[in-house]
C-alpha cells in the first residue's frame, strides 16, 4: 500500500510506525511542515489506565516510552494554600519533544520516510496514494479543504488558557486554585522530566476582563501569571514556548472519512487538557486505525468504515466526560469560597464517570479524610 500522511505529530508518526511494522512492504511517507526538533508546549501526561491500553496494544513501544517517563501516584489539589492528596490515580508524563523524537527514531528504523520543513497546501502530490491520513492537527488544512464532506463543528470554550513550563518540579500532578481581586485562576501542573514541569494557566472570561489581560502583551500576561502563582513556583519563573493565550477549540466532525482520506488526532477531535492529553487520543486513534487495516486485510474503504464504527462510540463517551470536565472549569469563579476538601470532592466527581461509591473504592485515603472533615464541621 502507498500511504501519505500529513503531519508528524504523535498521531501521524505512531500510525506510520504501526503500519510499517505490520507490513514492511507498505510505502509510507509523512510530510511535516516543521523541522524535527521543533515543538510547541512542554510535557504530556497520561493516566495509568491510558498507558495500560498502549502496553496491551504495543509492549515494545510501551517499554521505550516507560523508560523515559516521570511517574507518580497521587493527584494533589491546592485550594486556599491547603494541599489535598487524592490517592489511587497513577499518572506518568513525558516531554512532547522527547516523545516525538522517540517516534521519529522508531519510524526511521522501520523505514518510514519523513520529509521535514515541507508545508502541504494541497493534496495533489498524494494523488498516487491508496490512503491519505490527515494528522495535521487542530487547524487541519485537509479538514478545511474537504469541509463539505467532513462537516466539522468548531466551538470555543469561554475560559482562557496558556501552556507554560517551569523549572520548578512538582511531586505529583497538581491543580492549584488561586484567586485575587481580579478573579479566579487554576494551574494544571506536573513534572515531565527531573528538572522541568508543564504549567498550564487557565482563567475564566470575567477574570480575563477584570484583570485587563486582553489589552496586555504576551510578556505582560506572562509576568501577571508569575505573580498570581508565585507561592507555587518556588522562586522559578514561567517559561514560554509559543505560549499563546487562547480559548480552547472543541473540534468535532460529522464524518471521519472521505473517499480514501481519514482524519485522526486533533484534526478529528480535540480533547480538553483537563481529562488527559490529546496525545493519548492521538495514540489510541493510531492503534484503532492500524488494527482496522489489519482486520480488513488492507481493503481501504472497509478499514476506514471499521475504524469509524468501532472508535466513534468509545470516543464519544469520553468526549461526553470531557465536556462535563471542561464545563466544571468554566465555572471556577463560583467555587473560590469552597474549602479545599469540598472542592477536591466536587472536582473528582465532575465528569459523571466517578460516583461517590467508586471514589471511595479508588481513593480510600481521600474519602476517609473528606468524611472526617465533614463530620468535624457538621
Ligand atoms: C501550542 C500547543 C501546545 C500544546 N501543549 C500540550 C501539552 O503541553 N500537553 C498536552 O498534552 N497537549 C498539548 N497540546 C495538545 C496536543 O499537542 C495534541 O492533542 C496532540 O499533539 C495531538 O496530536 P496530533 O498528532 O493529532 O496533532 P499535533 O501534535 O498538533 O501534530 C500535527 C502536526 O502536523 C503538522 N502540520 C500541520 N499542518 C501541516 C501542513 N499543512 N503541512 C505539513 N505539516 C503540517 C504540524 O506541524 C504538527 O507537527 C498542545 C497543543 C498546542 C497547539
Amino acid at each position: 500500500m502507498k500511504v501519505g500522511i500529513i503531519g508528524a505529530g504523535p498521531a501521524g508518526l505512531y500510525f506510520a510506525l504501526r503500519m510499517k511494522r505490520r507490513n514492511p512492504g507498505h510505502e509510507i511517507v509523512i510530510v511535516e511542515q516543521n523541522p524535527p526538533d521543533a515543538t510547541f508546549g512542554f510535557g504530556v501526561v497520561f493516566s495509568d489506565q491510558a498507558l495500560e491500553k498502549v502496553r496491551q496494544a504495543d509492549p515494545e513501544f510501551y517499554r521505550a516510552l516507560d523508560s523515559r517517563m516521570e511517574r507518580w501516584r497521587d493527584l494533589t489539589i491546592v485550594q486556599k494554600d491547603e494541599r489535598v492528596p487524592v490517592d489511587g490515580n497513577g499518572f506518568a508524563a513525558i516531554g512532547r519533544l522527547g516523545l516525538l523524537q522517540l517516534l521519529q527514531g522508531l519510524c526511521g528504523e522501520a523505514g518510514v520516510t519523513i520529509e521535514f520543513d515541507a508545508h502541504v497546501q494541497s493534496l495533489e502530490r498524494f494523488e498516487d496514494r491508496d490512503l491519505i491520513v490527515a494528522a495535521d492537527g487542530v487547524n487541519s488544512m485537509v479538514r478545511e479543504l474537504h469541509a463539505e464532506a467532513f462537516r466539522p463543528h468548531i466551538g470555543y470554550l469561554t475560559n482562557w488558557f496558556a501552556w507554560y513550563g517551569t523549572h520548578q518540579v512538582f511531586d505529583t500532578l497538581t491543580l492549584t486554585f488561586r484567586s485575587n481581586g481580579d478573579g479566579a485562576f487554576v494551574a494544571h501542573h506536573y513534572r515531565y522530566s527531573p528538572g522541568m514541569s508543564t504549567f498550564i494557566v487557565e482563567l475564566d472570561a470575567a477574570t480575563w476582563e477584570r484583570a485587563g489581560l486582553e489589552a496586555m502583551s504576551d510578556d505582560e500576561r506572562h509576568a501577571y501569571c508569575e505573580q498570581v502563582f508565585a507561592p507555587d513556583l518556588g522562586g522559578h519563573g514561567l517559561i514560554a514556548n509559543h505560549s499563546v493565550w487562547r480559548r480552547f477549540p472543541v473540534v468535532r466532525n460529522e464524518h471521519w472519512t472521505h473517499e480514501n482520506i481519514v482524519l485522526m488526532g486533533d484534526a478529528l477531535r480535540t480533547v480538553h487538557f483537563s481529562i488527559g492529553s490529546g496525545t493519548r487520543f492521538a495514540l489510541e486513534d493510531a492503534i484503532a486505525l492500524d488494527e482496522a487495516f489489519a482486520e480488513a486485510s488492507g481493503d481501504v474503504p472497509a478499514a476506514l468504515a471499521l475504524f469509524e464504527n468501532r472508535r466513534r462510540p468509545l470516543a464519544e463517551k469520553l468526549e461526553g466526560a470531557a465536556a462535563n470536565s471542561y464545563n466544571w472549569y468554566e465555572d471556577i469563579g463560583q467555587r473560590t469560597g469552597y474549602g479545599a476538601y469540598d472542592l477536591a470532592y466536587d472536582y473528582m466527581t465532575r465528569s459523571g464517570r466517578m460516583s461517590d461509591a467508586r471514589l471511595r473504592e479508588t481513593a480510600p485515603r481521600f474519602a476517609t479524610a473528606y468524611d472526617e472533615r465533614r463530620a468535624a464541621r457538621d
